[in-house]
């Protein structure tokens, strides 16, 4: 399979399971670009016969991939990171016809899964356990880091090429073998390129496998994963409200689970901090993937003093920047994904104008297309200001304080907690208020969205839970405790 392969140049793409592509043939559904809707690809409905047989081949190659010597692992990894560098212009046009992602976001996501790629090559030399004290005489004892078996992932769409490495990834670099279902909205660069690139690298069949589907098909991918015994872990990243339908079935499988999930994310901009660093940092924290990234800045404080001039400067930052068709490398603002975020944003910008808030910069759209937008003066009831629901789009809330312990409490009243910022000179000062913040990422002086493939990404509350970098040694594998005794036993009875 080659992307864009099929006829009139899109692709037509099948399931990757136990090292091949299926036959293509059978149910199909299209997918398209956000936007304009040209067909990108028709791909392979999948369903309960393709989620098992990906369950099955990547049980059985799991004892061969677990026990790989730690440099053959290396190897492969290092092979597809090249991979990545080398594909890249295809990457970058797949990810703008399918997810409407800007130059800008795919070639940050390209950097950071060869990096990841690079990085999780040396993992496999992590320390395998500890050896431990025992109190009873003649007794040795040690734990040993085991890969947990099969690890089934389902993967967003946003992000989604960066978001299906970690997905793979972490779980494989720690010896376990993985099955991936894509989000249906970008099957292609959730996982379905990903397949090409493992297989052109040399990564032994059954290792990965991808099992696309229909939308409205989710359902029934995801109960083979919950009811295969040799599924051993959920790795979810997407948003709270499925984390909440899939939790409760792993609670009724008693399968762990991994969670990585929407944020709020605010920004405190102090009033000593520098006011063109941080009109830079939520420009590009606010508006990256037109706000469709799950660490994106939702809501910005500003000391009083600032606030005024911030908002002035910021606005015309952010009406400079184009807005249109991705593949144009010019364009930072694409389409959102579908009519209904479309429609989101829509209903919030005017359920907060209705209540009485100022429109500085955006609030329209044209077709998918949806101008980056700046609300102030929003009430405390408006939606997109509560904190209790992610409004995942291109708007951002500014509001003035006159504390800032009162600013730090009103930005942590919501129930997510993954990435916050805060603004200034003052490096001590932004440290210790670093430290108050109740989320899984604190920057001091970066924006909310300051990502590498080395640290460690993950929330906290409604946010989830799970660690990714080498941090996901943690979620990918068990200890085993072992014991071994040289001198009899005593025993009370
Ligand atoms: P989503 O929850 O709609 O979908 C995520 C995955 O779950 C997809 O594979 C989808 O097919 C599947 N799914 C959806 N409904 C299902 C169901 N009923 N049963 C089984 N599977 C189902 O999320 P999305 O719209 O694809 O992604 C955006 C969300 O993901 C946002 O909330 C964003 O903040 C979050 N996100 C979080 C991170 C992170 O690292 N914390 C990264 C990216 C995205």
């Amino acid at each position: 399979m080659s992307i864009f392969d099929g006829p009139d140049g899109h692709a037509v793409t099948s399931h990757f399971i136990d090292g091949a592509w299926t036959t293509p043939g059978g149910t199909t559904f299209p997918v398209r670009n956000p936007l304009d809707d040209a067909l990108v690809a028709e791909a392979a409905a999948g369903g309960v016969a393709e989620a098992e047989a990906a369950v099955a081949a990547a049980a059985a190659a799991f004892p061969a991939w677990a026990n790989l010597a730690p440099g053959a692992r290396q190897e492969l990894f290092l092979k597809a990171a090249d991979i990545v560098e080398r594909r890249t212009e295809e990457l970058v046009r797949l990810m703008a016809v399918e997810g409407g992602a800007s130059r800008a976001f795919s070639t940050f996501q390209i950097r950071l899964s060869a990096a990841m790629l690079r990085q999780a090559a040396g993992w496999g030399y992590q320390p395998a356990g500890d050896v431990l004290r025992s109190d009873t005489p003649g007794r040795m004892a040690f734990v040993t880091r085991k890969p947990l078996g099969v690890v089934a992932g389902f993967t967003p769409w946003n992000g989604a090429f960066y978001l299906a490495w970690r997905t793979f990834l972490l779980p494989m670099a720690f010896g376990n073998t993985t099955v991936i279902k894509p989000s249906e909205l970008a099957p292609l660069s959730a996982g379905l390129v990903h397949a090409e690139i493992l297989d052109e690298a040399g990564f032994p069949p059954g290792s990965f496998n991808v099992v696309t589907h229909a939308p409205g098909a989710a359902s029934a991918v995801a109960d083979v994963f919950f009811e295969s015994p040799a599924v051993r872990c959920i790795n979810f990243t997407g948003s709270d409200r499925t984390a909440r339908i899939l939790g409760e079935r792993a609670g009724r499988s008693l399968k762990r689970m991994v969670l990585e999930l929407g944020g709020f994310n605010p920004v405190i901009i102090l009033d000593d901090a520098d006011i063109e660093e941080s009109i830079k940092a939520v420009a590009f924290g606010a508006f990256l993937h037109q706000g469709q990234v799950c660490m994106n800045s939702r809501k910005v404080y500003v000391a009083r003093p600032l606030h005024d001039e911030f908002v002035a400067r910021l606005a015309d930052r952010v009406r400079a920047l184009k807005i249109g068709d991705p593949t144009d490398p010019d364009v930072v603002i694409g389409p959102l994904i579908d009519d209904r975020a479309v429609e989101q944003i829509a209903t919030r910008v005017q359920d907060a104008l209705d209540r009485g808030a100022t429109l500085i910069t955006g609030g329209k759209a044209d077709g998918r297309l949806y101008q980056p937008t700046i609300l102030t003066d929003v009430p405390a009831d408006a939606i997109c200001t509560t904190g209790a629901d992610e409004t995942f789009g291109p708007l951002l809330v500014v509001e003035a304080f006159d504390d800032p312990e009162v600013a730090l409490r009103d930005a942590q009243d919501t129930p997510y907690g993954l990435s916050a910022s805060i603004m200034t000179r003052d490096r001590g000062r932004g440290l210790d208020m670093a430290q108050r913040f109740d989320t899984g990422i604190v920057h001091v002086n970066a924006p909310t969205m300051a990502s590498e493939a080395s640290l460690p990404v993950g929330g906290v509350k409604h946010s989830g839970w799970g660690r990714s970098g080498h941090y996901a040694i943690e979620d990918f594998t068990e200890i085993r405790m072992t014991t071994m005794s040289s001198e009899p036993g005593r025993y009370p009875f």
